[in-house]
This record gives C-alpha cells, sequence and structure tokens, in this order.
C-alpha cells in the first residue's frame, strides 16, 4: 500500500500533474520499454509484446494487438483565481466538488517554490454570530477563501494566479479499507502499475499485446488527455481504468448503489459518456468467471470517464471500462475496498496475459 500512498499525497490538479508524472515515472524504472510524454502531458509508457511458444497474433498479422490502458493522474481540486489586498486566495474550482464537504479544510497551496500550508473557510460570520438564515446557507466555491497567515505583500509575492491547491487529507487504512482523497484515480494508476508489474513477474513474462499505459491529463475537466493520447496511440482495445460510485450506503435506495463493497470489480456496462464494447465486457467477464476473481456488472447513470474520447477518436476504437468501487468519492475521504482493489489487478493482469 506504500505506492498507494504516495501516489494519493502526491498533488496533481486538472493541468497539473508534473509531479504525479515524475512519481509514476521513478515507481516504474525497468517496467516499459519505451516512455514518452505527449504535448498535453499525458504520458505514454510502452511494454512491447513478448510472445511465448503460443503462436502470436503478430506472427498471423504482423503486428501485436496494441491495447492502450487510460488511468487519470488529474484530481479535483483547485486553481488560484484571485488574490485579495489583504492576501486572502480566491480560488477557481478543477472539477466537481461537493461543496457541503468544503468547510474548515486544511489545505496546501502549491507554489513554485514552495508548498504553503493554508486554511480554507467560507465568508461570512461563525457560528457564534451567524443568523439562522446563514447557518442553513451551503456555501458556493465562489465564497471560499485561503487564509495562509502572512502578510498580504509576501502572499502577493509567494504567490501566483494559476498556482495549484489542494486539500490536506491523511492516507489511512480503514478496517477492510484504505481511504485517502484523490483515490479517484490513483486506484487506477496503481492498478495499471500493479498489474503489469504482475504480469512481467509470472514464471516466463509471456504477453502477446503491446501495452500502452497510458496516464492521462484532464480527465475530471472532461477526459480530454485520452482522447488526445489515442490519436497517437491508435489502438486496436482501448480500456479505461476508473472509479466508480459505490452507493451502498445510508440514505440512499439500493436500485442506485451503481456497485456494492467488497464484490469485486466493477465491469462498466455504461455511463453517461460511454457504453462499453459488449464483446469487451463479456470477455473481462468470462476471465473473472474463469479466474475466480470477484466482479460486479456496474451502471452509472450520470458521470464520464476517460474510456469516452478513447472511444470516439479517430474512426472509432472498442473501449472498456474497468472500475474500482468507491464510496464516498469526490469527498476527501474515497474508501476502497482492498478486495475490490487487488480483483481489478488482477483481472487487469489476467487480461493483458491472454490478449492478442
Ligand atoms: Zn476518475
Amino acid at each position: 500500500m506504500d505506492l498507494l500512498e504516495r501516489l494519493t499525497q502526491t498533488s496533481a490538479v486538472a493541468g497539473r500533474e508534473h509531479r504525479l508524472r515524475q512519481l509514476i515515472l521513478q515507481e516504474t524504472k525497468g517496467l516499459f520499454d519505451e516512455t514518452r510524454v505527449d504535448n498535453m502531458g499525458s504520458l505514454i509508457c510502452v511494454r512491447k509484446a513478448r510472445p511465448g511458444k503460443r503462436p502470436a497474433r503478430s506472427k498471423k498479422q504482423d503486428k501485436p494487438l496494441r491495447v492502450m490502458l487510460a488511468a487519470h493522474m488529474d484530481q479535483i481540486g483547485f486553481l488560484v483565481r484571485h488574490i485579495d489586498d489583504s492576501g486572502f486566495l480566491r480560488v477557481q474550482n478543477v472539477g466537481g466538488f461537493d461543496c457541503r464537504n468544503l468547510f474548515a479544510r486544511l489545505v496546501t497551496v502549491c507554489t513554485e517554490k514552495a508548498d504553503l500550508p493554508g486554511v480554507m473557510n467560507p465568508a461570512g460570520k461563525p457560528v457564534h454570530i451567524a443568523s439562522e438564515e446563514d447557518k442553513k446557507r451551503v456555501p458556493e466555491i465562489a465564497d471560499l477563501s485561503i487564509d495562509l497567515g502572512l502578510p498580504p505583500k509576501e502572499v502577493q509575492k509567494r504567490v501566483k494566479i494559476g498556482d495549484m491547491v489542494t486539500i490536506k487529507a491523511p492516507f489511512t487504512r480503514v478496517g477492510d479499507t484504505v481511504v485517502a482523497q484523490a483515490m479517484d484515480n490513483r486506484v487506477a494508476c496503481w492498478v495499471a502499475i500493479r498489474a503489469i508489474q504482475k504480469l512481467a513477474a509470472k514464471k516466463n513474462g509471456t504477453h502477446n499485446c503491446e501495452i500502452y499505459c497510458v496516464f492521462t491529463v484532464q480527465e475530471e475537466v472532461g477526459c480530454r488527455g485520452a482522447g488526445t493520447a489515442s490519436f497517437g496511440v491508435e489502438p486496436d482495445v482501448a480500456i479505461s481504468l476508473d472509479t466508480t460510485l459505490c452507493v451502498d450506503t445510508p440514505g440512499v435506495p439500493d436500485d442506485m448503489r451503481v456497485t456494492k463493497q467488497a464484490q469485486g470489480a466493477g465491469l462498466m456496462v455504461m455511463d453517461s459518456s460511454m457504453i462499453s464494447d459488449v464483446g469487451l465486457l463479456e470477455e473481462f467477464e468470462r476471465l473473472a468467471k474463469k479466474h475466480r476473481i470477484k466482479h460486479q456488472r456496474s451502471v452509472l447513470g450520470r458521470g464520464g470517464n476517460d474510456g469516452s474520447t478513447m472511444q470516439r477518436a479517430a474512426d472509432g476504437r472498442k473501449t472498456f471500462a474497468l472500475v474500482c468501487p468507491t464510496r464516498y468519492i469526490h469527498t476527501v475521504t474515497e474508501m476502497v475496498h482492498l478486495d475490490d482493489l487487488h480483483a481489478c489487478r488482477d483481472l487487469l493482469a489476467v487480461y493483458l496475459g491472454q490478449a492478442g
């Protein structure tokens, strides 16, 4: 779990993914044959086919099946929008936060030279002197301000418009789960790395497909990096790796739970941005059954993932989304069950081991 901790504790708001890209490059040394960064900042890591005795598709069709994995690196967060005369910062959200979860937060303002701790609060009066009306109101992002505890001149010198801001939240083991912010989508970065490591560590280490493991940018603002990356990669098959809702929690009707915790890897049938290729859906399901890996089909009524732009790149791609059930998604206490995490890793490793 150390890797997942490092991944979740590295700030990478959409459009500011450079720190995570560096970390992933360090963590995957030796795993890939080639790495490159495309113009938008997505990290494209290639592991070439390593065919074994079984005749590879490469022999028959002169080039191996090209499988693109997409795991988005970015997280929801903020960019500094304004610095006022008293030294308070105002922020622009990047991606969809639930404002009901944004009271009294410690934050990190990532400036060019150093990371500054700060406190983020909605504008207005403390509870002692607030009116009944005030108390009921849920603040909007525009109401939030960040106090860095520094003189205004110092703030103006050190902070720039556009600097990234993230909430400070610990990585914690809670029962049989792990809880942190940005599980969406560091979970998928972890799943991709661990699945390919698992594949590489197999006795003969062979696989017939060519793996393009792409750590994409700007998913949270409309799956922007995955689309452009897939024009560059030109995959035969595209697999989006992401988290999905797991609302098997109080206050939500059972038919709206999307997935159930500890029931295994989510095989996404559809969300509002894409419909998975039915052949791939059935192939993943068959493999999960064969290898006794816990799995569940899921349908998400509203929400998107990188598969949406990969599927529609160029003349279209066969696309599927493998998703990890996550409770309290888009808060800083995103919770993932270890069984689900491991099921996603195992299923992806099995798929890659036999594709092509
Ligand atoms: Zn996501």
